[in-house]
């Protein structure tokens, strides 16, 4: 399932980030390409900016996706909605869910397998995950006018960033978000930014598969330049 109802004001104004071109095709039919390129995925579900659903048929029908079945839902406000309400698009004769960001066009087919591989190996969460190359700093908040001042500096050889798709056994992936929202309703919304996090903050284990460096995510407008020159190379070394 692809969350792609993102306005992604990062990248600044204009479409919604996953209708903004790369190449020639918008960011989300990329991604949603890498993913009907492997053989471990059978129906991609993508959930659409709400005022943008006809847009997004339209679109994935004009280019060809590998005769996989493609089905659009709307998304919500936040990630978290959009990727429940394309969970419940999903039937329940499904056990495996990967999701994935439209904003990560560019993630290679090995990472999909391996993420699907690693669920089907009997993980029943699992992220694809790089070192970092950065130092990372946890700061506390700014004094009025003053700088931030820095907390602690955790141990970077324990630390991932972490890209997706991210996979899941569907009913897991249903029940954290179920809970999520009654939590939400409750007013003590967990505070996570991925699909894992959820799992995390449930109790249940995800573990770890190697990323790639190709499954940035396109955030920021250098992140665009970036995406356009492994296109090039790619299509320069194999006509892709
Ligand atoms: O904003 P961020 O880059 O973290 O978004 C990650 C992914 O979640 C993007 O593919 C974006 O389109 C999607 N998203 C969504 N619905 C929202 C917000 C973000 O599907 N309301």
């Amino acid at each position: 399932m692809v969350p792609a109802a993102g306005r992604g004001e990062r990248l600044g104004p204009g479409a919604p980030k996953a209708l903004r071109e790369l190449g020639g095709a918008p960011l989300l039919v990329h991604a949603v390409r890498a993913l009907a390129r492997s053989r471990a995925v059978g129906l991609v579900v993508v959930a659409a900016p709400p005022d943008g659903v006809a847009e997004v048929v339209g679109l994935l029908d004009s280019h060809g996706l590998d005769g996989k079945d493609v089905r659009v839902v709307a998304g919500g406000a936040t990630r978290q909605e959009s990727v429940r309400l394309g969970l419940a698009a999903i039937g329940e004769q499904v056990e495996i869910v990967l999701v994935h960001d439209a904003a990560r066009p560019l993630v290679p087919v090995e990472v999909v397998d391996a993420v699907a591989a690693a669920v089907r190996a009997g993980a029943q969460a699992v992220v694809p995950a790089v070192p970092l190359a950065d130092t990372v700093k946890r700061v506390g908040p700014a004094p009025a006018g003053g700088p931030e001042p820095v907390l602690d500096t955790p141990d970077r050889a324990t630390l991932r960033a972490v890209q997706t798709p991210q996979g899941f056994r569907r009913s897991l992936l249903a029940e954290v978000h179920a809970r999520a929202l009654a939590e939400q309703e409750a007013g003590l919304a967990p505070a996570v930014t991925d699909d894992a996090g959820l799992v995390e903050h449930y109790g249940g284990q995800v573990v770890v598969v190697p990323g790639h460096e190709e499954a940035f995510k396109v955030t920021r407008p250098l992140d665009l330049v970036l995406a356009e020159a492994v296109l090039a190379r790619r299509r320069a070394s194999d006509g892709f």
